[in-house]
Parts: C-alpha cells; structure tokens; sequence
C-alpha cells in the first residue's frame, strides 16, 4: 500500500456546550525548538509533515492546532500513546509551557496573556498538579509534605495541620501523617502526592498518569477513591492517561490524541459507539461494551420494529428506558425470559430492544446485522 503523505492539518476540535468553561485551550499548538513560527508558517502554508517539520526547522511538533474546554465539575480525560503530546497539551494549561500559538484560558482569564505575578496567583491559588511519580520531599513527614503548599502561602501552622489531616483522610492515609515518605508504598505515595494537591484546595486539577506506574488492583482502588472525592470536592479535573480503561472508567469525556492531534473528542459511549477512524477504532476494539452503551443505541424504533415483527405481540413484554445499559438489558432478558424489551419514554413506547439486538450491541455491530 502507498504511504500516504504526512500532514498535520488534520486536527478535528469539537467543541461542547460548556458556556462558561472552566479551562479552555482554543487552537493551541506547540513546536519545539527556536524555530517554532517560521515551522508554523510553513506548515499553514505548505502543509508539511512531522517529519519535514523536523527536518528543516530541527523542532518535534508536540500538539497539532488543539481546542477544547473543560466545564465546571468535570473529568476531562486525554488519551492516547505515549509521545503523543498529551504532558505538552496539560503543561500549558498552567503555562509551564509557553504555545507556539494559540490561547489557554482559566476561568476566562487568558493564562498567556499574565504577567509573572498573576501567574503565580493563578497557579497557586486555582491549579493543582500531580503527576506520575510526585517527588515527595524526603526529609519532611507525610504531613509537612500535605501541608507544603500552605507553609509557602504563610498559613500558620495549627491551620495547616489542620488542613493536611483532612487531605490525608480524603486519601485515607490519615494514620500516615508522621511517616516519612520512604515508609509508604508507591501507591501510597501517589496518595500523598494527591492529597497534596488537594490541601491547596485548587478548583482545577491537573493530573498527568497520576496512578500510570501503579499495579492495577491499587489502580483500580485509586480511580475509584479518586471518582469518589472528586464528586464530593467538585473540582474539574484534566485527566492525563495512556491507557482507556482509565479514561472510561474515569472521564466524563474523553479526546483521543494521535501525534500532537486530537483526533475525537466524545463522552466514553460516543468513543467506543462511533469511533472517528481506525486508530481510535483500534483502541476501544477490546473495550466491553456492557456499561458503555444504552439501551438508545441498540434499539429499533417501534415503527422498524413493527414492519419487521408485524405478527409481534408486545403485551406483557418487561418495559425498560433509554438509558438503561446493556448489562442492566441482559438481567432483564434472562429474568423474564422475554425476547423483546419495550424502551418506555413518558409512557409511552419509542423503541424495542430485540435479543438479537441486544447481543449483536455487545458485539459492537449494528442492532439489525443479520
Ligand atoms: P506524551 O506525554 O503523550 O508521552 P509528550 O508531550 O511528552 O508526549 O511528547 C510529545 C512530543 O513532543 C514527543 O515527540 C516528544 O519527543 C516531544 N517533546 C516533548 N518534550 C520536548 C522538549 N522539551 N523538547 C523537544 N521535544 C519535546
Ligand atoms: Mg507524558
């Protein structure tokens, strides 16, 4: 097969409907190297490729014309291999960073536009970070760890202290407060690295494969604690990870990254339902669909349903709705043993989920494949 030429004005942004966003990156692009413009220019221009970029302006292109926004309470996962831009991407939104072009706003402010000093504020005052192995400071205990951010703002120490026990109960470490870092585990460590973070009380979260290089049974405990305080402490998360049963599980939704482009941007059902080509296809080919995808996905509408089963007998068939989830559809079929669920919207009927239906949706194939 001939290669196709490379090119990187392919990025796709979609946007949603936050009307107040809480961090919004609009066509953000990085490259790297002195060169970064002229390489823009040329790539506006002639459409070159990554590899030419670097070819005759020496600099890696690291994200590709990105725009999206994250809304109030939201887990805004990013995903995709590693090398794909996704620690350039989350770097400019507390401008460790400075884009190549393009603006980062928090809470509307654009965070490029400040000078040294309202970044500082800003960074301290409405950006938490973790990242993947969060060095710890390994003379200070857990707690004066916890509490490390408030010392530096000045906040006395019986109020610190306060602060970073209730951070450590939220992490449930709070037994751990005296230790030292070298006493923990590595999962216990991201912890403190979390809670951290969260004793500074940021309303936004930048996380960067904060549990990446944790076993998966302590992975899994850690999103789960995670989603949970989350809920609680309404913060809005960007959530950096490589691996998409972390963004399922975690991310309300999720954008795909490929070589600096953000190539889908969807809710986790839209991802694995649609995917927008064979890369993202690729990835969520072995993802289960049983708690991704709903009942308005595999259904017939009733009148499709009519002309295909016009001898059919609904009377007395289990009534579900639109958002049920497949695995909930499967406990109804087996209990009734019905072959037909009717999908009730305000009383009345909008679609029937057949069992070829419903199996072909675990599939991943269209409801009516025969
Ligand atoms: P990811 O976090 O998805 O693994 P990165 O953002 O770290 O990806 O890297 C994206 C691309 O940018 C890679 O090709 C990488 O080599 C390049 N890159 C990252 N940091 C730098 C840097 N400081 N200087 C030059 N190139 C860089
Ligand atoms: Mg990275």
């Amino acid at each position: 097969m001939e290669k196709q030429p490379e090119t990187l004005l392919t990025g796709r942004s979609s946007e949603s409907a936050n009307s107040n966003p809480v961090i919004e990156c609009r066509n953000l692009w990085k490259i790297y190297g002195d060169r970064g413009a002229e390489a823009m220019e040329a790539i506006k221009k002639e459409n070159i490729g990554k590899e030419e970029v670097l070819e005759r302006f020496g600099g890696g292109v690291g994200v590709v014309d990105a725009s999206f926004s994250v809304g109030e309470g939201e887990i805004f996962c990013i995903m995709g291999l590693s090398g794909s831009g996704k620690s350039t991407l989350v770097r400019h939104v507390n401008r460790l960073i400075d884009p190549t072009a393009g603006t980062v706003f928090i809470e509307g402010n654009d965070i490029t536009a400040m000078n040294r000093a309202e970044l500082r504020r800003t960074r301290a005052e409405k950006i938490g970070m973790v990242f993947q192995n969060m060095a710890l400071l390994p003379h200070k205990s857990v707690r004066q760890n916890v509490a490390f951010s408030l010392e530096l703002r000045g906040v006395d120490r019986k109020e610190r202290n306060r602060i970073a026990e209730r951070a450590l109960e939220i992490v449930k470490l709070e037994k751990w407060g005296a230790s030292y870092p070298d006493e923990l585990s590595g999962g216990m460590q991201q912890r403190v690295g979390l809670a951290r973070a969260l004793a500074a009380d940021p309303h936004i979260l930048l996380m960067d494969e904060p549990f990446s290089a944790l076993d998966p049974l302590i992975r899994r405990q850690l999103q789960d604690q995670f989603l949970e305080l989350s809920v609680k402490m309404k913060k809005t998360t960007l959530f950096i990870t490589h691996d998409l049963d972390e963004a399922i599980r975690i991310g309300h939704r999720i954008a795909i990254m490929k070589d600096g482009v953000l190539v889908q941007i969807g809710t986790p059902e839209d991802i694995v339902t649609k995917p927008a080509d064979k890369y993202v296809a690729d990835f969520v080919a072995g993802i289960s669909r049983l708690h991704l995808v709903y009942a308005h996905t595999v259904m017939w509408s009733i009148g499709y349903f009519q002309k295909k089963y016009p001898e059919a007998d609904l009377n007395g068939c289990p009534e579900s709705s639109a958002d049920e989830d497949l695995d909930s559809l499967i406990d109804v079929m087996v209990s009734t043993g019905a072959k037909f669920i009717r999908i009730m919207e305000s009383g009345n009927c909008v679609g029937v989920v057949t069992q070829g239906a419903l199996l072909r949706g675990i599939q991943g194939k269209e409801p009516d494949e025969e």
